[in-house]
């Protein structure tokens, strides 16, 4: 009797394995499909001076336009990406791209404004990264400064001798660089005393209960409090509610960024949005 149900569990269980590994297989396949025809994009958020309320930035990120699933977002694709060996190829393409994009806005008159990208090491590992980036920041004539590098602290911190010189290279040429989703790591405090950045990305678990909670609010005082002693600037992501986004200028924050500003959008969307007739303030903010 018990015996049969283990057999039955078992049965459940690698049925159930084989349907996530077909469900892989066939969302690998259909990514091949997606690099060589074009179906990826980046989609563009906005960022903003927290004091004044001008558009200060964006943020490009990765989107798959699927023909079978429709808008596909990329905690759903990239992994797997990385395991097929595309890794590589995806990071220069974005960098390609988001610069590409620059240009284009640049060509179209409008005031030139910092594209940040996300970066993954593994999607680096056969490339010497800072060279890659300043050829293509040349190849679209962009001076570095308008490329900002956005990584994981966990990165950051990488023991890895590699990681560390790239990020320091990076900044030497000007690129500046962002420790994305800030405060999430096990030793976030010790990071920033070891690894050279310019801008931490406060992670938007710290702005859930900001409004609400006063140990919430001082922990982000403190962290805020502390960037400014080393210099770097602070983003607050994951703006939702009108509360957070009074409330963060006050408490030190440079830039907000979240859906309350801005989604991330099409880059025809971004422009006529953002950068049409001088529209690159939060409307209602003074
Ligand atoms: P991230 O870099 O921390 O990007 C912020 C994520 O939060 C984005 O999700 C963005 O759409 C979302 N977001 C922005 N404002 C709000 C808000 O107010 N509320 C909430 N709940 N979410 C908000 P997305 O686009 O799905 O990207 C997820 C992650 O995928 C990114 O996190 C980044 O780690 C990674 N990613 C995205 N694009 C790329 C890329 O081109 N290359 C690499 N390597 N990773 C990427
Ligand atoms: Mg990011
Ligand atoms: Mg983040
Ligand atoms: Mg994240």
């Amino acid at each position: 009797e018990s015996k049969r149900r283990e057999i039955g569990d078992f049965c459940f269980y690698t049925s159930n394995i084989s349907a996530l590994t077909r469900e892989r297989f066939e969302l690998s396949q259909e990514l091949r499909e997606a690099v060589g025809g074009g179906q990826l994009l980046l989609h563009y958020q906005p960022k903003f001076h927290a004091r004044t309320g001008r558009l200060a930035g964006a943020e490009a990120l990765l989107r798959w336009q699927s023909p079978r699933r429709g808008l596909v977002m990329p905690g759903q694709f990239i992994d797997l990406l990385d395991e097929m060996g595309l890794g590589t190829w995806l990071g220069e393409w974005v960098l390609d791209r988001a610069c590409a994009q620059m240009h284009e806005w640049d060509q179209q008159g409008y005031r030139a404004f910092p594209v940040s990208i996300n970066f993954s090491p593994v999607q680096f590992e056969r490339t010497p990264v800072p060279a890659r980036v300043r050829t293509t920041l040349g190849k679209y004539r962009l001076s570095a400064s308008r490329l900002e590098v956005e990584i994981l602290e966990s990165v950051a911190a990488s023991e890895l001798p590699r990681v560390r010189e790239d990020i320091a290279s990076l900044r030497d040429s000007g690129v500046r660089v962002a420790l994305d989703d800030f405060g999430t790591g096990f030793s976030s405090l010790v990071h920033l005393t070891r690894v050279p950045a310019d801008i931490i990305k406060l992670d938007r678990i710290f702005l859930s209960e900001l409004c609400t909670d006063a140990r919430q609010r001082a922990l982000v005082e403190m962290i805020i409090s502390m960037a400014k002693v080393l210099d770097l600037e602070v983003v607050a992501e994951g703006v939702e509610t009108e509360q957070q986004r009074s409330v963060l200028p006050g408490m030190g924050c440079d830039l907000l960024q979240g859906y309350l500003l801005g989604r991330p959008v099409p880059p025809e969307e971004f422009a006529a949005r953002w950068l049409s007739a001088d529209a690159g303030a939060i409307s209602g903010h003074v």
